[in-house]
């Protein structure tokens, strides 16, 4: 498609397009990629904007007291993408700052493309400052990631237009990183159509999706950092009652008060945003995963052969049901032996002790953060060796990467480590180095369970589990974000606790670790153990009812249809 045939244009801090390329740091990034991803198979005419980060998110390195090491990582550029010779520029703090772009083609199902551009102000012209734009991401201080916005969202509308996106109708803001476009749109608009109805113009072009029920979550910048690096070009004067708040710039508010349409990612989490934002209308459309991209081959196979057609056609998952359980069993014990052996080979921080094939395995793996309490499974450790005891065999991988600034998150990774050893003698624990994109697909498509324990309703979607579901792998999660929505109990997975506690956090807590024992004990492992042949229907039931409902193609058919349209 021409450039001035694309309509809708894909603002994200990161987006995660294949491995090797560290453009991402988690769920976020994944998302972006899945959307555009979808978008290509649809040929829907859209194209994504991000940054470059040519040092990458970091590369983790376990050390063997637990600790958390990060490292650059250098990627050869030139391998990804594709450098545009178009420059274009933005001022910060009186300079001029040049930005190229480089871009990605990805290419759908049938053969359409969408472009990515990644913006990039490591040029001879910059100084050495705003050449370290494109280094990190979500590295530095406030001022750092201020002047980084400034490159995404008025650097991004500025290479659209020199590129030639003439015809775009719609910019949508990926959270709130990109919020400075609105700014630069406003004063496009000026320039061409006097002061007049400019703010109405703008607000009928922006779509703000909403990632966190927490305000602390949410990017701002005192006024006087904003007048120092806009300079006089982009004044704030009037936005008080708006978008800035004790003298500061709130980039949520920014794209909430000038968007036309406005959503959460999961139906309780969209809830909790009405109720943050009062005055706004947020709409809900929950989140998906890329189908094709997060099936595994065994899995794929099977699927090609009962539904041929569902990567461009994700409805007709609903089919799984079809399949023979002894079929199902023998794709996912194909994607467990590549997981397993990958574990088996791979340098990790556990006891030195084989998993195998045939061991219950349990799966953790995401952003290592306290909200997401990786340690609720180790909250009354007796009990575990009582469940150990009995069930005789059970493995436990866990994976994530803590934000380099996040120290509690590091502490949850040395105290999960430091428990697989103490623990050596009942279970089998490991904790996998560096959780990226591929080790995520092997994780969720080799795993027997997924386990997930966020503290509700902390969790605006999350979609790790979303790929488990596709790869028949049934989830066991607390009742926050998508999991409201996916949990048949017992027939796709199961709930830890009851949604509607609103006790107070401790009592929660010893609760809900209370139900996941429970479950453990008394459902999950006899069933797996015992009647292997129902456990095989809850993962069917994962695929039909969650792999055909929970991915980016019904996600972006909402999109169009809400958003877009
Ligand atoms: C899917 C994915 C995530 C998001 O996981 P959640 O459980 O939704 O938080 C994070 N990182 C990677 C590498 C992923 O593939």
């Amino acid at each position: 498609m021409a450039n001035n045939n694309i309509r809708i244009a894909y603002f994200s801090m990161e987006i995660s397009l294949q491995s090797g390329m560290p453009t991402y740091a988690g769920g976020l990034g994944i998302l972006a990629g899945d959307t555009l991803r979808s978008a290509a198979d649809m040929n829907i005419p859209m194209v994504g904007v991000s940054l470059l980060p040519r040092r990458g998110y970091f590369r983790q390195q376990l050390g063997h007291d637990g600790w958390q090491q990060e490292a650059h990582v250098d990627w050869i550029i030139e391998d990804y993408l594709e450098e545009i010779e178009s420059r274009t520029s933005v001022n910060i703090e009186g300079r001029t700052v040049i930005i190229r772009a480089w871009k990605y083609c990805l290419s759908g199902g049938g053969g359409d493309k969408v472009f990515v551009y990644f913006l990039d102000t490591n040029l001879p012209e910059n100084s050495a400052f705003d050449r370290s734009l494109a280094d990190f991401l979500y590295g530095g201080d406030s001022h750092y990631r201020l002047c980084q916005e400034v490159v995404l969202g008025i650097g991004g509308v500025r290479m659209l237009k020199v590129l030639g996106y003439n015809q775009l109708q719609r910019f949508h803001l990926n959270e709130g990183h990109a919020s400075l476009l609105i700014l630069e749109l406003l004063e496009q608009k000026r320039k061409l159509d006097g002061d007049a109805q400019v703010e109405q113009m703008v607000r009928d072009l922006c779509v703000f999706t909403t990632h966190t029920p927490v305000p602390a979550g949410h990017d701002q910048f005192p006024l006087s950092m904003i007048a120092s690096v806009l300079g006089p070009e982009y004044s704030m004067a009037g936005c008080e009652d708006h978008f800035c708040f004790n003298n500061k710039l709130n980039m949520t508010y920014l794209a909430l008060a000038n968007s036309r349409y406005i959503n959460g990612v999961a139906k309780k989490h969209s809830q909790l945003s009405r109720q943050m934002y009062a005055g706004y209308r947020v709409d809900s459309i929950t989140n998906g995963v890329h189908a094709a991209t997060w099936t595994s081959q065994p899995m794929q196979r099977l699927f090609d052969e009962y539904m041929p057609g569902w990567q461009m056609d994700n409805l007709s998952l609903r089919g799984a049901l079809n399949i023979p359980t002894s079929s199902i069993q023998q794709a996912h014990q194909s994607a467990k032996k590549a997981l397993i052996e990958y574990v088996n080979n791979s340098s990790h921080t556990g006891p030195d002790k084989k998993m195998d094939e045939e061991t219950f395995t349990i799966g953790f793996a995401r952003r290592s953060t306290v909200y997401k309490r990786p340690d609720l499974l180790f909250t009354d450790i007796d009990r575990l060796k009582k469940i150990c005891a009995k069930f005789v065999r059970l493995q436990i991988i866990f994976s994530g990467k803590a934000h380099p600034q996040d120290r509690e998150g590091k502490l949850l990774i040395q105290k999960i480590i430091g428990l697989g050893h103490k623990l050596n003698r009942h279970i089998n624990i490991v904790y996998l180095n560096n959780y990226d994109i591929a080790l995520a697909k092997l994780l969720t498509s080799g795993c027997d369970l997924w386990l997930n324990t966020p503290q509700p309703p902390l969790e605006a979607s999350g979609t790790s589990g979303m790929k488990a579901a596709l790869n028949g792998v049934p989830s066991l999660s607390t009742m926050d974000g998508w999991w409201l929505e996916g949990c048949i109990e017992g027939v796709t997975g199961w709930g830890i606790g009851v949604p509607s506690t609103l006790q107070n956090a401790p009592t929660q807590y010893l609760q809900e670790a209370g139900s996941l024992y429970d479950k453990l004990e008394q459902i999950i492992l006899p069933l797996y153990y015992q009647d292997q042949e129902d456990y095989v229907d809850v993962m069917r039931h994962a695929i039909a009812l969650n792999g055909s409902y929970f991915n980016t193609e019904r996600m972006l058919n909402q999109y169009v249809t809400k958003a877009y349209y």
